[in-house]
């Protein structure tokens, strides 16, 4: 019998094609609704490999029930959507897919501060309900990015090419990391600062941390009202970095002048969030990595990682 793979999402066929030889490949059907909890823990039953999207939650009884599971390939760079615990009691490995995104997320981290910085979207929208009227003065002035200072929460991978960006609008770019990282300093002309000097310092705050037991709400009420009340806060790493209703707050009141969200404590945002009714927040349903060539890229990545599993190999992107 071949060996089981399961698919949490309906791919092109492009990129499953390779598996279809060797392997049993099944996949949930829809591509924009989740997989049923149901249905995920009655096919990991059956599977040697899982497959998984960061909207998956693969705890504890995903790897209780996966009895012949070998490999969980998260198709992403984050992973706190897995139980690393578990999966390492269980002998499960798991692997995600840095380093082929980094670009990708970085355009987009940058596109979402100019974005927000320039109400871009608030703006289309008034063209499109009619309300473009004639040349105003004041109306739709928004913040200037070039000669800004950024100030960028996690220098990792994303975090240097969004520096890199940077550079190129003659911003000076501040980071905040847990170590301090002289060669990117040298080479972009990075300066670090503690994290409470940075958000007093920075005209745009960034967040590219992952989202850990260390980082979760790492930016509540006491940060923003650390920021200047005409600082714009960007968040393209996870949710729950950002304490939501702080955010709410800060942004209702003026704390902060505005924010440009593409990920969110829980996801997909409900629609009566009251974020959602602020005219100063920018928001994107979570499509950092999202071009064409790097989400092939990330699924040629999952694919390569279950063959090596599945053939006795050791995969690249080992999490644990
Ligand atoms: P990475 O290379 O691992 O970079 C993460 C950086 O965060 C590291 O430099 C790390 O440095 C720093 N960090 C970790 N804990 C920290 C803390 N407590 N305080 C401050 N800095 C901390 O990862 P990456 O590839 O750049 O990706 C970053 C994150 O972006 C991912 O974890 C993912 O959640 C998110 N992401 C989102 C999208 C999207 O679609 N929106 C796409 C891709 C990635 P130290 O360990 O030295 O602190």
């Amino acid at each position: 019998m071949k060996p089981r793979i399961f698919i949490t999402r309906k791919l092109t066929e492009e990129a499953v094609a390779s598996l279809h030889e060797k392997y049993d490949v099944r996949m949930w059907d829809e591509e924009s609704v989740a997989v049923p909890r149901a249905v995920l823990l009655k096919e990991v039953a059956e599977a040697d490999a899982l497959w998984s999207v960061l909207a998956d939650s693969i705890n504890r009884e995903v790897f209780e029930a996966g009895t012949k599971l070998k490999i969980v390939a998260n198709m992403a760079v984050g992973y706190n959507n897995i139980d690393l615990e578990a999966a390492k009691e269980y002998d499960v490995i798991v692997t995600n897919t840095p380093g082929v995104l980094t670009e990708t997320t970085a355009d987009l981290a940058f596109a979402l501060l100019l974005a927000t910085a320039r109400k871009l979207i608030s703006a289309e929208n008034e063209i499109r309900k009619g309300n473009w009227t004639s040349w105003a003065p004041m109306r739709f002035t928004g913040m200037d990015v070039g000669g800004a200072t950024l100030g960028i929460i996690g220098m990792g991978r994303i975090g240097e090419a969004v520096a890199r960006r940077a550079k190129g609008f003659d911003m000076q770019v501040l980071y905040h990391n847990r170590n301090r990282k002289p060669d990117a300093e040298a080479e972009y002309g990075l300066e670090f600062r503690e994290l409470d000097t940075l958000l007093k310092e920075a005209d745009f705050v960034i967040i590219l941390a992952p989202f850990t037991p260390k980082t979760a709400g790492m930016i509540g009420a006491r940060e923003l009202d650390l920021m200047k009340n005409t600082g714009v806060l960007i968040n393209v790493a996870r949710g729950g970095i950002v304490d939501e209703a702080a955010l709410y707050d800060a942004l209702k009141n003026g704390a902060i002048w505005a924010a440009g969200l593409d990920v969110f404590e829980k996801e997909p945002i409900p629609l009566d969030h009251p974020l959602l009714t602020l005219p100063n927040v920018t928001v994107l349903p979570h499509i950092g990595s999202a071009s064409i060539k790097t989400r092939l890229a990330m699924m040629n990545l999952n694919a390569q990682a279950i063959t090596d599993v599945l053939e006795g190999r050791k995969p690249k992107g080992i999490v644990q």
